[in-house]
Parts: structure tokens; sequence; C-alpha cells
């Protein structure tokens, strides 16, 4: 997979994650509910599950034009936060692919911040949510199909 240069340049994490949909998806139909673990995998990335204490993932970036780069995520948290693990470590490895980075389970510094809010739009794309909130609104099934429809839980 060719480098992701631009994913850098965002300033808001919501619009990272649907350039990055449509990057991944082009013009093929997005397949829900997304499947983070498979992203990272189409990236070149390995990852493991692990057993961590108090983090809930790390990225460690290749070492060499050989070498590729890890994800582990924490095998003891339940698997809806497994999921976000994954999209968020996704999201290091555009921004952050130059160092190792710990994720610590509740961290609140901006980087992780922004990962974090990048695996919430990536997982829950908000333009989705609304076309579906549109196309069903005089259905009163609304909520209910949509948590059918997008998983999150
Ligand atoms: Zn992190």
């Amino acid at each position: 997979m060719q480098e992701w240069t631009e994913a850098k340049q965002y300033t808001d994490p919501e619009k990272m994650a649907v350039a990055y949909l449509v990057k991944y998806y082009g013009n093929q139909k997005i397949e829900y509910p997304i499947n983070p673990f498979k992203m990272l995998k189409d990236e070149g990335i390995l990852f493991s599950l692990m057993d961590f204490k108090k983090l809930e993932g790390v990225y460690v970036p290749a070492s060499s034009l050989e070498d590729v780069p890890l994800v582990g995520i924490n095998v003891n948290r339940p698997i809806t936060r497994q999921r976000f693990s994954a999209a968020h470590e996704l999201c290091h490895h555009f921004r952050d692919s130059d160092k190792q980075i710990s994720c610590p389970i509740g961290a609140k510094n901006s980087v992780e911040r922004f990962a974090e809010n990048f695996a919430v739009a990536l997982l829950m794309p908000i333009n989705e949510l609304r076309a579906q909130v549109n196309k069903r609104k005089n259905s009163n099934r609304t909520i209910r199909g949509l948590c059918t429809r997008i998983r999150t839980s």
C-alpha cells in the first residue's frame, strides 16, 4: 500500500476518517460493520492481541524498509473497545509513524484524543449516519434499524 501522506495535514479527525473511508473503499459500497482489523492488515500492519494491563494498545513503526509496522491490542478489553483500538492505532500509523507510541487506558493528551476521535468517526461515519436518518425519517423504527445496521455495541 502506498503511503497516505495527506493524513498528517488534517486538523479534524472526523474529516480525516471520512477521507480514509473514501480512499479505502473507492467506488465500492462501504460494508458495515466496518472491520478495522482488516484495515490494519490491508495497510501492511501486523497486529496481535496482547496481555496489557494499563494500555489499550501500542504502535511500533517499521525499523527499516524490509520491516513492517506492528500494532498490539489489549486482549483483556471488550471486543467493542478492541475495534476502537484497532482504528485508533491505524490513525497513529498515518500520522505518528516516526516513533513508537503507547496508548494508556483513558489517555487525554492531544495526540491520543485525535486518534480516539478518528476511531469513533471511522467506525460510526457521521455522514452515513445522517444519510440513514434522512432516509428513514418517516419510519418509527429509525433508531433500532440504525443500531442493527451500524452495530456499534
Ligand atoms: Zn494512541
